[in-house]
């Protein structure tokens, strides 16, 4: 590979990263930093900060609020799914585990049978 190939796929690289990281931001915005699939924050408070809220801005922009959200794959890999962003969520730890292979509608439909 030349050295002009190697640096225009790093450049490649580095854009895809730019465009996901933005995708990511606007998913966890639009999703109000709640879980996709329970709703849950998906952000931490950290410990011994007693800023008072403010009532315009949401909690998860305050700089005392580390985000803690997966990645999951609404039609997982395993069953075809894509890397493609429109397949991508962000959801809980537990969510995206206790989900494994199910689909999006099969986890849903779990999560809100009361049997369960
Ligand atoms: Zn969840």
């Amino acid at each position: 590979m030349t050295r002009r190939e190697q640096l225009r796929r790093e450049f490649e690289g580095i854009k895809y990263r730019n465009v996901f990281k933005k995708y990511v931001n606007d998913l966890f915005q639009k999703q109000d930093g709640d879980c996709f699939y329970c709703r849950k924050a998906m952000y931490e408070v950290l410990d011994g900060y007693t800023e008072p809220p403010i009532p315009e801005i949401p909690r998860m922009y305050y700089r005392y609020v580390v985000p803690n959200y997966t990645y999951d794959h609404k039609m997982p890999l395993a069953r075809n799914g894509t890397n493609d962003f429109e397949n991508i969520v962000l959801a809980c730890a537990p969510c995206n585990s206790r989900k494994g292979v199910k689909t999006c509608d099969e986890y849903l439909a779990e999560l809100s049978n009361p049997f369960y």
